[in-house]
């Protein structure tokens, strides 16, 4: 038999093995979550926070399957979203991994001041755009485009010597992800929305679009 494309699950004693092609949704002692996993990464996002007696807790997470990406990347990267800000445009970068290492990929894309027309290529782990010198939040086209199994990041403050960056994944289910549990780099060099002493509504965040939030 095939199995469908989302799958609903019970964590009746520990998380249950994956079944659906896409992801499940798998509901445990401390709520609903998605479920999902590729090659890169492994997620665990939740959908509605709330206990539920009886069941073993899902715990939100995000593992990324190769470890850290270097923070050599992560300056290259920036390099670009500067160079383009100078320029006057946002530009969108890429993470991938090629089976030796994670690389960087800047794919073509039609750029202007305030927006990245741009394709998604398929064995991308991360897509990351500039809001040039404006906060790192996302933006409600942001919202709409990034309904992948990847996570998405946003770097604002680009004049600044420590850019804004805020990192999430995935499937249109938003998990805010601290920017050190994505880049072997040092914290404070960046200012990250995500940072877990930054997060105190964190949970209330869990599922919404942070565009949307309160
Ligand atoms: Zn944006």
């Amino acid at each position: 038999m095939t199995p469908p494309l989302v799958d609903y699950l019970v964590a009746r004693a520990g998380l249950p093995p994956g079944s659906g092609l896409a992801y499940d949704y798998v509901v445990g002692g401390d709520g609903v979550f998605i479920v999902a996993a590729n090659p890169l990464l492994e997620l665990r996002v939740p959908v509605a926070v709330c206990d539920i007696r009886g069941l073993a807790p899902v715990f939100a997470a995000c593992t990324l399957v190769h470890g850290p990406i270097p923070c050599s990347i992560w300056n290259e990267a920036l390099r670009f979203l500067r160079a383009a800000h100078v320029r006057g445009s946002e530009i969108l970068v890429a993470i991938r991994h090629d089976g030796d290492g994670y690389r960087l990929v800047v794919p073509s894309q039609m750029v202007a001041p305030l927006a990245v027309k741009y394709k998604p290529q398929p064995g991308w782990l991360l897509e990351m755009h500039s809001h040039r010198d404006v906060s790192a939040h996302f933006s409600a086209t942001d919202c709409a485009d990034e309904q992948g199994l990847r996570l998405y990041g946003v770097v604002g403050r680009l004049d600044e010597t420590q850019p804004q960056v805020n990192l999430r994944g995935a499937y249109g289910y938003f998990l805010p992800v601290p920017w050190t549990s994505v880049f072997d780099g040092d914290a404070s060099s960046v200012e990250d929305l995500n940072a877990e002493d930054n997060n105190a509504e964190h949970e209330e965040r869990l599922a919404l679009c942070p565009n949307e939030a309160r």
